[in-house]
């Protein structure tokens, strides 16, 4: 492996010795969520960290000696290098905190958690949307906790799409393949130290794997890569981007997740005693635990019984695009010879992903997993309900409440959504220790004692910041494209830090409804026009490339940026990423959502808005439900667009523009600076992923990590 430090001198050889740990940190995202690490690699060269997009391995490899060399002399620089060096081995080394020695005590090997996605990092751009950063932050804040976990993904290396709009608006997609010797990942090497190559077992033509490894701090995540000369050209292409459209190259992607993933793991001698399915792609991974019971002696309902007692899974969405469901002419081009194995007939075996509701659309990976799962939830209270009514006709026997699909609601981490410089305002009114602490709910109620005064100064700055950011990236775009002038204006070139802002950025599937606010055109240009008290709004998000609505959604958004009836006050900035919605959800003053109910299972986007202290005006569902309390921001039901947008409308007239502009002599509008305070309070402990994967432990793990020893006891 490359931490090994041999290997790391030969990719870095220019690094010198005194200073070496840098590639060892580079190479662990540890360094993403500690801004202490991330200042190691700025103090070095800003303007390179910036060229790098914020991404140490990159950094390291183009930065000149000279550079290094003068750091590696630099008494100052030596001293901020051992002591986050020493903190980072530390908390690698360390032992598990109090919570996971809880877990270690039943004597069981890892959790493996298995998902289709991760939004981590910009630089690795593995992720679609929500469902990905719920995975990058559980592991995150697993490696925080010490929760012993291995995860399973792909390396996809053209990411899910990257975003190019076109001057009459229409969403297209720019060819950008991974550099991947230039991303903080690793490749994992065979004892002849090469790239360990696994075979996907039971497929014929075979489809081999070339396995990754990312370091999330402690809990190593394994990334399948097909696209290796061993492949034929079809087959390279099965990780080539997410959620690929073609229903069978889908179903070879979820063979190669669920089946090629748990033969990596054998492979690299990782024995797992729970499983957790983050939705229902990788879910096969689940036969393959059944069948390997099975070859040992077996039956298949023992076998059935033991994986499901030790198997967590959770449904995302309730939207039925979220749903895979395979035909069966498909399942048996590729599982024919599986049945047997399992001791199954087809139709006894097919009828395991039958959803009861429509039994000839095909086999349902998410009623599948429901099935054969013990230990089920949905993301948010509202969405078990939700997930409850969708799914009960699985359980014809038993009343809806008694439908075993409970709900954990999704939480972020804390330390990746929240802006350094809150951080810091954070440190000096919560006490230093808040970030350890901060599931606590006792810790923010502190939050009062930060002089209004230094919150929106704080708060000021960080919006500067968007803003500059947004004007960077068109003055970019104007320079190296030629692009039209309009394209400049449509980038946001004409937004004004004083205006009230408000921001919306999230995937543009239909359901969420981005072009809601448009609803009544001469209403919103009231708005934006307003010479004293102006509105102004800022788009970002990426429709589905097989998603013709949801372009057409964007493009009648862009649109409205080039008109000069709205003033300039309206901005889309292309290419939504994991940065600019860092960007975004500090730096805006109100987040907006408004997705049709109940179709927005949690929502997290909002969180890291109202962490940061920018309130929520949202449609009660998902987590808002659970989040509002009249105080920290605003709600309304949903009853259609007419109504909803009527709503937003008057709440934006009657109450949040007029409470924006309240300043007062002081120059700080003391009353909305009250709002962002109860936001940041409601947020910091409930709906951390600190919080969510305490509930999973509490909730399921414990459970299934002491049914797992009970079986290998027996
Ligand atoms: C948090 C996040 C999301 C999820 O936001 P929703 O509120 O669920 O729509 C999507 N994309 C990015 C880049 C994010 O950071």
């Amino acid at each position: 492996m490359l931490q090994d430090a041999g290997l790391l001198r030969d990719r870095f050889p220019h690094v010198p010795d005194r200073i070496a740990g840098l590639g060892e940190l580079a190479y662990n995202l540890w360094w993403s969520w500690h801004p202490a690490a991330r200042m190691l690699f700025k103090m070095l060269d800003r303007p390179a960290w910036k060229e790098s997009v914020h991404n140490p391995v990159k950094m390291l490899r183009e930065i000149p000696r000279e550079i290094l060399e003068s750091a590696a002399g630099n008494p100052d620089y030596l001293e901020h290098y051992d002591a986050v060096l020493e903190r980072f081995h530390n908390e690698m080394g360390g032992k598990p905190c109090w919570f996971a020695e809880n877990i270690l005590d039943t004597g069981c090997s890892p959790i493996a958690y298995f998902s289709a996605e991760y939004g981590l990092h910009r630089s690795l751009p593995f992720y679609a949307g929500g469902l990905g950063f719920l995975a990058g932050d559980h592991l995150k804040e697993c490696s925080d906790l010490g929760i012993p976990l291995v995860a399973m993904g792909f390396m996809y290396p053209e990411g899910y799409l990257r975003q190019k709009i076109r001057v009459d608006g229409w969403q297209e997609h720019v060819d950008e393949i991974l550099d991947r010797d230039a991303a903080p990942i690793e490749r994992v090497l065979n004892d002849k130290g090469q790239q360990l190559v696994v075979k996907v077992p039971f497929i014929d033509p075979p489809i081999f794997v070339a396995v990754w490894k990312v370091s999330v701090g402690k809990v190593p995540l394994y990334l399948m890569d097909t696209d290796i000369e061993l492949n034929d050209p079809w087959n390279r292409l099965i990780s080539a981007h997410l959620y690929i459209g073609d229903m069978e190259q889908r179903l070879r992607q979820e063979i190669v997740l669920g089946i090629g993933g748990r033969e990596v793991l054998d492979t690299l001698g990782i024995r797992h005693s729970v499983l957790h399915l983050n939705e229902g792609h990788p879910a096969f991974a689940i036969l393959e635990r059944i069948r390997e019971r099975i070859e040992d002696g077996m039956g298949f309902d023992d076998a059935a019984r033991q994986v499901r007692d030790t198997t967590v899974f959770t449904t995302h969405t309730p939207v039925p695009a979220g749903h895979d469901v395979f035909p069966f002419h498909l399942m048996d081009k590729y599982f024919s010879h599986y049945y047997p194995k399992l001791g199954l007939d087809r139709d006894v075996f097919l009828q395991l992903g039958i959803h009861p509701e429509q039994p000839a659309a095909g086999f349902n990976m998410t009623a599948f997993a429901l099935r054969m799962s013990a230990y089920n939830n949905g993301v948010s209270k509202r969405h078990g309900e939700v997930a409850r009514k969708m799914w009960r006709s699985l359980w014809p026997d038993r009343k809806e409440e008694d439908i075993p699909i409970d709900s954990i609601t999704n939480g972020i981490h804390v330390p990746t959504w929240i802006e350094p410089k809150m951080e810091l305002l954070f440190n000096k009114y919560l006490g230093e220790s808040w970030l350890k602490d901060h599931d606590n709910p006792d810790i923010w109620k502190t939050v009062d004692d930060i002089p209004d005064e230094e919150l929106w100064q704080a708060y000021i700055w960080v919006k500067i910041k968007l803003i500059n950011f947004i004007r960077e990236q068109a003055r970019k775009r104007w320079v190296e494209e030629r692009n039209s002038p309009l394209n400049i204006i449509a980038g946001g070139t004409l937004l004004d830090p004083m205006a009230f802002t408000m921001g919306f950025a999230r995937r543009f599937a239909t359901y969420k409804r981005a072009d809601l606010i448009f609803h009544d055109l001469d209403r919103l240009k009231k708005f934006l026009n307003s010479r004293w008290r102006p509105l102004q709004i800022i788009f970002a998000g990426k429709a589905h490339p097989a998603d013709d609505e949801g372009k057409r959604i964007l493009q009648r958004i862009f649109n409205f940026t080039e008109n000069p009836d709205f003033a300039g006050r309206i901005a889309f900035v292309e290419d939504y990423d994991e940065q600019l919605a860092q960007y975004m959800v500090h730096g805006v003053d109100l987040w907006l959502n408004n997705p049709v109910p109940p179709m927005e299972a949690c929502g997290t986007s909002g969180m890291k808005a109202t962490l940061n202290g920018v309130p929520h005006l949202s449609i009660l569902d998902g987590w808002w439900i659970e989040g509002f309390n009249g105080r920290n921001g605003w709600g309304f039901p949903g009853f259609g667009d007419d109504r909803d947008a009527e709503a937003i409308y008057t709440l934006l007239e009657s109450e949040i523009i007029p409470l924006y502009y309240k300043i007062e002599d002081d120059g700080i509008p003391h009353q909305w600076v009250k709002v962002m305070k109860e936001a940041i309070k409601n947020t910091g402990a409930g709906f951390s992923a600190r919080r969510m994967v305490k509930e999973y432990v509490n909730k399921f793990y414990h459970k299934a990590l002491k049914s797992a020893a009970s079986e290998s006891a027996l």
